[in-house]
């Protein structure tokens, strides 16, 4: 453990000025608060915070940083409260502590929404003092470390997935290379702890081979350097990290044998003249390898990261990559946005790189419908590598790479991604799908009239440009079923022999509990209400209209009356028909065309010989029967007869043609509760098959919701009920 006055020593190395009273105050609270709690190695607890300020200290941040890692788990797991730490240690502690402590707090939940949801506080919370960020950082790194004293394999496979996935991801984009590399090695090691010991191995037995190699291409380099003028360049070999040997053999489906560049080097200089010169000196000496170039000196990371990258055909005609950049730039690329925050009065320099992620992040999160889809987006966002590109000013826009026009579009302004109609790129107009390339000039053309096209959410891959769509779609979404409930219940007013008015609604909006009629309109639309349960609301002690005695007596006689009929069915049921409004003994089919459901409006057509068809109302198929109504019959589902059963509903898909469409299209049906029972692909071209497809379900309601499901499925372009033909 590190003792009191061995931590003073470390920040007062870097920080003369630091405040030493303070951090003797922090360490001796933070000592007593944990009294003689143990953490699950046996360890005391007090030497958890102290080691997480330990780690604080290699990164040379303020003293206040070091005092909130000291104290960052006093509020949440000892008697200690927020306003004591304030009144003891001041504002700015305070914020930070309470900053990691609501982190903590909702960190060990399980479900992909709760995790969602720490991310989000988590964002939230470190755009306002990046600093919580870094104590968290470091706490999680720590805790990483002792992960093997957990006896629960499952919460050590949930905290190393979630460290894996969101906090290497944020270390890395906040530069802090060497957090994001052990906290990747950490987690791999819980995750997959075979691959990783046959990694390690390999590059073991690589690095015994190759030792001399190594020292020869070293040496080799400092020599050429050293005739050139620059005799002070310190040249390393840096081996690549086991989790990045396994992203590459995953990524490019290589072998271990056959991966070339497992040793990088480094070249590190006074200033940046010399990097270019550096650089200079390397591609005069050695073929170039065309297409590995870099320069992020000229054009940073976002991360703030400077460097030059390069490949060649080094001294012994094997391909080495070189990196070259200066100390400071050095300082930033191990330590990150840490690196200018420093212990300078506690306030970033100058300097500091404009976290516009962070902005972006808080953009998608006011737009995000639901956590989990917001989660989705950043996901992919941290795991990208970027892509730099300009506008026709030579604004420069950065981007994940595979990130097309619309992405481009929709990062300049989200006006400007909502009316994009064309790019150029490069001066040639491009498809919108067109993957950019880094260094392209992009310029959007747009026009007032344009609004987004769902086809894009296929294949934009920005979060901002995905969250701005589906927002857009939505909306519209809710236009439509507007619309179509508005005339669902214009027609039950009409049909019960009512004149329709709005005003009857908003006496009903509580009951929906509803804001706007627009509101009902819109349920009514997606099928989350019937207009009949609208209009009994409205009108509870109505009866519907009965047009003469004899009829009246054939409606209220349920087809169970005569079960010897039941056989002659097409569907063969063996309780009560579901439907009512029937004749007794007269026949009745579900029409093919248009696969009726419970809770769909539906009619029936009698045909000599055949008995009753029931389509549903909007079947297209009922065209042709316009100019002969007395064939039509009024029926509708009896809800009390229907026992639960299945029934089929068809419905016509645009898949994409690609691999694995097929197998999403049935899972999502799967885990819908729909069983695919007939499928017909009916047109396919190059970019799309299209298919009818009969499910088993409850009812409209069920398949509803089903296509809902479908229709928030990236594969799936379109989606509807068949209509009839
Ligand atoms: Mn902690």
């Amino acid at each position: 453990m590190i003792r009191q006055y061995e931590l003073v020593e470390r920040v007062r190395a870097y920080d003369p000025r630091a405040d030493e009273d303070l951090l003797n105050r922090a360490y001796v609270f933070s000592l007593k608060a944990h009294g003689t709690q143990v953490r699950a190695s046996g360890d005391p607890y007090f030497s958890h915070p102290l080691e997480v300020a330990g780690i604080l200290t290699q990164m040379k941040l303020d003293a206040a940083s070091i005092a909130t890692g000291l104290l960052h788990d006093t509020v949440e797991d000892t008697v200690a409260t927020l306003s004591e730490i304030e009144r003891l240690f001041g504002p700015e502690i305070a914020k930070l502590v309470d900053g990691v402590t609501k982190l903590s707090r909702i960190e060990l939940q399980n479900t992909q929404a709760q995790q969602a949801e720490n991310f989000r506080k988590l964002v939230l919370a470190m755009s306002e003092d990046i600093r919580v960020l870094l104590v968290k950082l470091a706490d999680r790194l720590h805790n990483m470390r002792t992960l093997h004293f957990l006896n629960n394999i499952d919460k050590r496979r949930r905290i190393a997935r979630e460290t894996l996935e969101i906090y290497a991801p944020l270390a890395e984009r906040i530069g802090v290379e060497r957090w994001k590399d052990e906290l990747q090695d950490l987690a791999f090691q819980e995750l997959n702890p075979d691959a990783r010991d046959s990694i390690l191995a390999q590059l073991a037995r690589r690095r015994r081979e190759g030792e001399d190699r190594t020292r020869r291409v070293i040496e080799e380099l400092r020599q050429k350097l050293a005739e050139n003028q620059l005799p002070d360049a310190s040249v390393t070999g840096r081996e690549k990290s086991s989790y990045s040997v396994w992203l590459k053999l995953q990524r490019k489906n290589v072998t271990f044998e056959q991966l070339s560049d497992i040793m990088a080097f480094r070249i590190i200089v006074e200033s940046t003249e010399q990097c270019y010169q550096a650089l200079g000196i390397i591609h005069s000496s050695y073929p170039v390898v065309p297409g590995r170039f870099k320069d992020y000196i000229s054009t940073p990371k976002s991360n703030g990261y400077r460097s030059v990258h390069t490949t060649v055909i080094g001294p012994d005609r094997e391909r080495i990559e070189v990196q070259i950049r200066s100390q400071a730039m050095h300082d930033v690329a191990e330590c990150g946005v840490a690196a200018h925050w420093g212990y300078k009065q506690g306030q970033p320099r100058a300097d500091t790189p404009d976290y516009r992620w962070l902005r972006e992040l808080l953009d998608i999160l006011e737009h995000a419908q639901k956590p989990e889809e917001f989660l989705e987006h950043t996901k992919l966002e941290l795991f990208q590598d970027q892509v730099f590109c300009f506008t026709p000013k030579g604004d420069l826009i950065s981007l994940p790479r595979g990130a097309t026009p619309i992405d481009f579009a929709y990062a300049v302004h989200s006006e400007v991604g909502d009316t994009c109609v064309g790019a150029k790129i490069n001066g040639r107009m491009l498809p919108l799908r067109t993957q950019l390339q880094n260094g392209d000039q992009v310029e959007i053309i747009t026009a007032k009239s344009q609004t987004p096209n769902p086809d894009w959410e296929r294949f934009v891959i920005t979060g901002k440009a995905k969250a701005r769509i589906r927002r857009f779609l939505r909306l519209k979404q809710r236009e439509q079923f507007a619309s179509l409930g508005r005339a669902m219940m214009q027609k039950q007013f009409r049909q019960e022999g009512y004149e329709f008015t709005e005003k009857a609604l908003e006496g009903v909006l509580k009951t929906f509990k509803a804001q706007s009629t627009e509101d009902i309109y819109a349920s009514l639309g997606a099928g989350h209400l019937s207009s009949r349960e609208v209009f009994n609301t409205i009108f509870p002690e109505h009866r519907a209209p009965v047009p003469d005695r004899d009829s009246r007596e054939l409606r209220d006689i349920k087809p169970t009356s005569a079960p010897t009929k039941t056989k002659e069915r097409s569907r063969g049921y063996d309780h009560a028909l579901p439907i009512r409004g029937l004749i007794p003994g007269m026949a009745m089919h579900f029409a093919r065309c248009c696969h009726p459901l419970p809770g769909d409006r539906i009619v029936g057509i009698v045909t000599t010989g055949k008995g009753v068809t029931i389509h549903t109302i909007d079947c297209e198929t009922l065209d042709s029967f316009h100019d002969v109504p007395e064939r039509w019959i009024d029926v509708s589902w009896d809800t009390d007869a229907d026992q639960g059963d299945m029934h089929v509903g068809r419905v016509t898909v645009f898949v994409a043609n690609q691999p694995g469409s097929l197998g999403s299209l049935s899972t999502v049906i799967g885990k819908n509760g729909g069983n695919i029972s007939n499928l017909k692909i009916t047109n396919r071209n190059r970019d799309f098959f299209e298919m009818l497809i009969d499910i088993e379900v409850r009812d409209s309601k069920h398949l509803n919701n089903i296509l809902a499901a479908l229709r928030a499925t990236p594969v799936i372009n379109a989606v509807d009920r068949a209509r009839g033909r």
